[in-house]
């Protein structure tokens, strides 16, 4: 122990002996661990100065005072009296304390967790009474229980022992130590030492998980049966999943909650849609048999289908939605959690009691995939939070073919990446249901009142193969011949109640024959189904299916209310001081209010959002620097120079406006851009854009574009209008931020599935993200939104321009070049066009015309016809390009082209000016930038 101002006063004459000896482990302790000591000790180590020093609100005398007092009381609480007994005796008092920590931290090593009894796991040493000293001959020893939850201030050791036993190594493991909030842990400490790790559950209880574990076992039964060999990614040895998801919802809804949302993986996905969601067992006999008749584009396998139901809870009646997903594991918690704030944002749900987050999880895909590192990184932060996501990992001990723990993960345990947000992890083997449904209540309780997320491993087992036609005994022969010989969940569950005499034998065969009568019958088997569900409890989708991309809206909007919406905007608060080149930027929106400067990107994009609101629509728009804009145009979020305190003009256009949500998310792309995909197909009415600082980062995001963006609808007819602003354009700047990958997305484009375009004026931005929202098509769109053009001083538009017209799909030529003189035709896409029109112009050529391309998909091939009929004397006709030839629009698009050319004169051959193709989208050195720049425009006017 250091010298220190603890030493000197043990040097004084009340603090001699075993006192002393007895606050020194007690300080020792504290050092080792604060919460091993009790909360008055405590109090007063933590005044102590680090430095020997006497700390200045307490005096030297008063803490010795205290130390002597409390000395004297801790004496009086000894059963032995004095001299070297007592001291002896406090000596393993100190013990018996930091074994109960040792326990409540290391217990879950110790626990019987697997059910196949596989698990090799050295006992931890510091779980026994001899690691502190202490022998058979102590067992009967009394000693203070600390803050021990037994409902005694002393107890024997031997009972002191068993309670920890009991509580922390029989089969619920539980780790919660990690968590740095004290309140937090004593929570759990008391919650699970206070029934010793088990509840007493009465028979009804246990004849409900009973029935529960049978229709979990029975589905299986009935499909393997009826279609064996047939890939159903079975829930076999993890039947207690079924139980657990019932006392979630049911637990939930009592405490008022209104929706939840679940996502999860293939494995025991068709048991979860039939026995917890009531999907009627009718349809999914159905898809096996494959009589389902495509509604949709393409369909998807029957494992990755959704569902909502509505079903009733002591709390009133609960909808319930199942994500779709993609067999991209882990990608779907995220889209969860944006679905699940956008419901929580329409209740004005801001603490997340109104609905919860389920997501479940396979072990190997959540200790491997980063996906799930993201989503808990976000699950605390403003603009992602969700009140605590209930966690589930259906721990089957293998990932396809992988079951040793040397190849699955670097960690002890598949879930130990939760522990990066101090989640609770409450492992329990899935073998024992009534503990199964003791953690569960525990979870639920917990992210109700602490609004955090939680995890529960359910450690279990995978009766099949990766899938039922496959043979795991090639790579797992051990684990499977262990298999071979378990018996079933249920059996073993039914077995015990019998013994206990809390069910008949023959009451158990009912419930297996009941449950296969239903099936018999293609009955539903959720008893607590709403057949009439209350349609408040979810949107209503009809009003924007059934919509063509063809048809025209009108985005104009009133010019005299866009100017008072913009002079709403300007007005700032007294005392919010804003730095110098954001008041220039709000100066220059004054002039352009009042007609006396040109309209800039910045400015109409403000009045787009601003518009938008005061017609109802609400607008989220989020990614890593949304608030400034990565190019400082936006300044949507107002710092004060004085006290850094913020302002958001957009929110106070008018009381009882909607929302405008603007969070700077984390620096992610994968999960944000997900966690949008999901809020935004729960939210027709909102206009919801995720922007990339740079367009080439949502390559980082890649999965959800393929699985979710470009195909969630046509695979599962779930219609999504979010819209994606990624900045593009070759500035010279390198090979990193030059492209936005355009032909990644033009490369998806099928079936109208979604939009992509390239507006290059102030006015086209304005009327485009206008056009999403006020069309009542909900197709997702891909914006190239600009860097320089952002400032070019011919990017300009007028007020008129905002409050007539609308998105044009072409610019045609806007100089005054008469058509029947054109020979040359040169077609583009984005900024190069004012390169091109500027050297049009310098010159002085009008035998040329410049056609801009603004939408690149749907292709605007009516459009394109029109446009190109007056130009009757064609020769030439160009597609310039900045990007390199394999890259941008030309592999993607040029069909489009051919195919309108054909139709206006069979003569023209369309030709190519752009970069040569290349595997870096962009050159790192400015000088070869502005060489092959020249080059292309040069080649734009000659070939
Ligand atoms: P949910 O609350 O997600 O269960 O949705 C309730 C119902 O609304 C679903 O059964 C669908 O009919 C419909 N729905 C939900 N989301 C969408 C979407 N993105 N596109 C089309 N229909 C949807």
């Amino acid at each position: 122990m250091q010298e220190s101002v603890m030493q000197r006063m043990w040097n004084s004459a009340y603090l001699s002996g075993g006192n002393a000896a007895y606050v020194e482990e007690l300080y020792e302790l504290y050092l080792h661990d604060p919460n091993a000591v009790p909360e008055e000790w405590r109090t007063y180590f933590q005044k102590l100065p680090a430095d020997g020093s006497t700390a200045p609100d307490v005096s030297h005398s008063t803490v010795r005072d205290h130390f002597v007092l409390l000395a004297k009381n801790q004496r009086r609480a000894q059963p032995v009296s004095a001299g070297s007994v007592s001291s002896e005796h406090e000596k393993k008092q100190v013990e018996v304390l930091r074994m109960i920590q040792a326990f409540r931290l290391r217990g879950h090593q110790a626990a019987q967790l697997d059910p196949l009894g596989l698990w090799k796991r050295p006992a931890p040493a510091d779980l026994s009474i001899n690691h502190y000293g202490m022998t058979n001959a102590d067992l009967d020893t009394t000693f203070r229980t600390g803050d021990l939850f037994i409902g005694k201030e002393e107890a024997s050791l031997r009972e002191i022992y068993e309670a920890l036993q009991q509580t922390y190594c029989r089969t619920i493991g539980a780790e919660f130590i990690h968590i740095v909030d004290s309140e937090q842990r004593s929570w759990f400490q008391q919650r699970l030492e206070s029934v010793r790790g088990r509840p007493v559950f009465s028979p009804e209880v246990q004849t409900h998980i009973l029935e529960r574990v049978t229709a979990a076992e029975g589905l299986e039964k009935y499909l393997g049966t009826k279609y064996p060999g047939t890939k159903r990614f079975g829930l076999e040895g993890g039947e207690s999943l079924i139980p657990m998801l019932d006392e979630i919802i049911q637990r939930s809804g009592s405490y008022g909650s209104k929706e939840i949302v679940i996502g999860m993986a293939h494995r025991g996905r068709l048991n979860v849609l039939v026995n917890t969601l009531g999907k009627n067992p009718r349809e999914l006999f159905d898809e096996f048999e494959g009589k389902k008749k495509v509604e949709l584009g393409s369909g998807d396998v029957k494992y990755h289908q959704g569902f909502s139901s509505n079903v009733m809870t002591g709390g009133g009646e609960v909808h319930l939605a199942m994500a779709f997903n993609p067999s991209h594991l882990e990608i779907v918690s995220p889209v969860v959690e944006g679905s699940v704030r956008a419901r929580q944002d329409r209740r004005n749900d801001a603490n997340g009691d109104k609905v919860v987050p389920i997501s479940i999880h396979g072990d190997a895909a959540f200790a491997g995939q980063g996906v799930v590192m993201e989503t808990f990184q976000m699950s605390q932060t403003r603009g992602f939070k969700t009140g605590g996501t209930i966690h589930i990992v259906v721990n089957n001990q293998v990932g396809f073919t992988i079951s040793n723990p040397l190849d699955a993960r670097s960690t002890e345990y598949a879930t130990d990446v939760a522990k990066m947000i101090q989640a609770p992890i409450l492992h329990v083997n899935g073998d024992d249901p009534e503990a199964v449904l003791f953690i569960t209540q525990l979870a639920v309780d917990y992210r109700m009142q602490y609004k955090r997320d939680v995890v529960i491993d359910l450690v279990c087992y995978r009766r099949r193969g990766h899938n039922e036609a496959d043979e795991p005994s090639g790579t797992q022969p051990l684990m499977y011949q262990q298999i071979a010989k378990q018996r079933t969940t249920r059996e073993l569950f039914a077995e015990r109640l019998v013994q206990a005499g809390a069910v008949t034998t023959e009451a158990v065969q009912a419930q297996v024959d009941e449950y296969r009568n239903a099936l018999d019958n293609g009955l539903h088997v959720v008893k607590s189904l709403v057949k009439e569900p209350n349609k408040e409890l979810f949107v209503d989708w009809r009003p924007y299916l059934g919509h063509s991309w063809t048809a025209r809206h009108d985005t104009r909007f009133d010019l005299k209310t866009l100017q008072e919406l913009s002079a709403k905007l300007l007005e700032i608060p007294e005392g919010l001081v804003v730095q110098r080149q954001v008041a220039k930027i709000l100066e220059d929106r004054q002039k352009m209010q009042a007609g006396g400067l040109p309209i800039n990107w910045g400015y109409a994009e403000t009045m787009a959002y601003a518009t938008l609101l005061f017609e109802g629509h609400p607008i989220r728009l989020t990614g890593q620097d949304v608030g400034r804009g990565t190019f400082s145009h936006r300044h949507a979020v107002l710092h004060n120079q004085k006290d850094e305190s913020t302002y958001v003009p957009m929110n106070h256009l008018y009381s009882g406006q909607p929302a405008f949500d603007l969070y700077d998310s984390f620096l992610s792309e994968e999960a944000v851009l997900a966690f949008e995909y999901g809020y935004s197909t729960t939210s027709p009415n909102a206009l919801v854009i995720w922007e990339a600082q740079f367009g080439d980062f949502a390559n980082g995001a890649q999965v959800v574009i393929d699985q979710f963006i470009t195909s969630g609808e046509h695979k599962w007819g779930r219609l999504c209008g979010l819209t994606m602003l990624l900045p593009h354009g070759y500035e010279g700047q390198g090979a990193e931020h030059s492209s936005a990958r355009l032909e990644r997305y033009l490369q998806l484009c099928a079936e109208h599935n979604i939009q992509v375009c390239v507006p290059t004026t102030p006015a086209q931005i304005y009327h485009l993200l206008r056009r999403q929202v006020i069309r009542p098509l909900r197709k997702p769109l891909i914006v190239l939104t600009p860097k320089s053009l952002l400032r070019h001083k011919l990017a300009i538009s007028t007020l008129e321009d905002l409050a007539e017209g609308s998105f044009q799909t072409i610019i045609p030529e806007i100089d005054n070049i008469a058509p029947a003189k054109v020979e040359r035709l040169v077609l583009c896409s984005g900024k190069v066009y004012y390169d091109l029109l500027e050297k049009r112009r310098a010159e002085g050529r009008d035998d040329t015309a410049i056609l801009r391309i603004e939408q690149l998909y749907p292709f605007p091939e009516d459009d394109l016809v029109e446009i190109l009929a007056p130009y009757t004397s064609l020769k030439h006709v160009v597609w310039c390009q900045e990007e390199p030839m394999n890259q941008g629009a030309w592999y993607q698009s040029q069909h489009h082209f051919r195919r309108i050319l054909a139709g206006h004169n069979k003569g023209l051959f369309l030709e190519y000016a752009g970069r040569d193709a290349s595997a870096a989208p962009a050159c790192g050195y400015a000088s070869m930038h502005a060489e092959q720049q020249e080059k292309l425009l040069r080649d734009a006017f000659t070939v």
